[in-house]
């Protein structure tokens, strides 16, 4: 969190559910969600996929359950995983009975084609018997058919009184463990959606633009709307839905919070355009450190500048530092202050070496500070049985 004002944002307050062991609403950490694209029932090449996801640092993963094939296959693929699994229902409600028995952490209904309110609270019921928690999934493209004649297209008002009514169905039926979503692939849409939502209740919000698009186009359609509504302090759980790559998505996801100051994950770089004064290639530097560092968890920031004109300033903000230089020789910077030089050749080596040194030592630093907390915990526990 930044100590500067104009940097924080104020999250909007929410109810806490959970979601498996990860926690969603209140004061949880907003999480980042995929959702696998193989065929379900094929456990090898969807846990490999999570497995991706994992490794580019997803939390909850979302599995499309569309047979019962599927819902069987959740069982093996929830043993072997170490994210929690999220069911994605649509039209038998069986299959969500089915998942909920087979180890999804959660149930993703669109209640408008889930049926009739019977089934609905069947699906409840199963998810309470098996520690589910549900999302809500209102969507755009199938909202209920008299939300549509009432309001004569999909609009933020129809999507919210969905959702709404669902909510409410959820709660008469003694079920509180939800989430819900209003997604669209409008982002005026859906943003106006999730406001009006968002001060309509205060369960906990899962925030997406649906169907956003292509790696390119997605991503700017969703940074748009999601950082909209992430900056006013809207979303308690994300997903980026691109028609990409599952660890795509994740990197996006990732990226939005990061720009954001709302969580940190990874070496954040900072790197300029470059242009004719660039001592050394910055694009090509920059993309294949982007693939040597992404398996770097804790949290630090990469200074990636061409020359003199921005690389110190940079620099000064940042954990680590290059700054072209003359002669093929660049300066390397060390919390804001020049440290040594090296040579363009060996630059990218000496850069990831730098990096995962600082890494260790953090984590280092970390685990020192966790160690002697739960010294302290543990001596403030024992210190009035001493005075007995
Ligand atoms: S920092 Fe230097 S190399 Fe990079 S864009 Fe600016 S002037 Fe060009």
């Amino acid at each position: 969190m930044s100590y500067r004002p104009y940097q924080q944002i104020q999250r909007r307050p929410s109810r806490q559910i959970r979601v498996g062991k990860v926690l969603v609403g209140g004061d949880a950490p907003i999480s980042v969600q995929t959702m696998t694209n193989t065929p379900t029932e094929d456990v090898e090449a969807t846990v490999a996929q999570i497995r991706r996801a994992e490794v580019a640092g997803v939390d909850i993963v979302r599995v499309s359950c569309p047979t019962p094939e599927a819902t069987a296959a959740l069982k093996e693929i929830t043993h072997e995983v170490n994210v929690p699994v999220v069911a994605d229902i649509h039209f038998h409600y069986k299959r969500a009975i089915e998942a909920a028995q087979n180890g999804a952490a959660c149930l993703r209904i669109n209640p408008g084609n889930i049926g009739s309110p019977e089934r609905v609270k069947e699906v409840i019921k199963a998810a309470r018997d098996y520690g589910c928690s549900i999302r809500i999934g209102v969507n755009a493209g199938s909202l209920e058919r008299h939300l549509l004649e009432k309001y004569g297209e999909p609009n933020p008002e129809a999507l919210v009184e969905s959702a709404l009514w669902h909510a409410d169905h959820l709660l008469q039926n003694g079920f509180d463990e939800f989430k819900i979503s209003v997604k669209a692939s409008d982002v005026f849409l859906a943003v106006a959606a999730y406001t009006a939502l968002a001060d309509a209740c205060d369960h906990p919000l899962h925030v997406g633009i649906t169907e956003a698009g292509g790696k390119r186009a997605g991503t700017v359609k969703s940074a748009i709307g999601m950082g909209n509504l992430l900056w006013a302090g809207i979303g308690d759980t994300i997903r980026v839905s691109l028609s990409a790559e599952p660890e795509e998505e994740v990197h996006v996801g990732w990226e939005m919070l990061k720009t954001l100051g709302l969580r940190h994950r990874g070496v954040k770089i900072i790197s300029c355009p470059s242009c004719a004064r660039q001592g050394f290639n910055v694009i090509e530097t920059v993309a294949t450190l982007e693939e040597r560092l992404a398996h770097i968890e804790v949290p630090m920031s990469l200074s990636i500048i061409g020359c003199v004109v921005n690389g110190p300033g940079e620099a000064l903000m940042t954990d680590l530092g290059v700054t072209g230089g003359g002669g093929g020789r660049h300066m390397v910077y060390a919390a804001g202050k020049t440290d040594h030089t090296v040579d363009g050749g060996d630059m990218i080596e000496h850069i990831v070496g730098l990096v995962e040194a600082k890494a260790a030592a953090l984590q280092a630093e970390k685990a020192e500070a966790a160690r002697l907390e739960a010294l302290s915990n543990a001596a403030a526990l024992e210190a009035p049985q001493a005075a007995e």
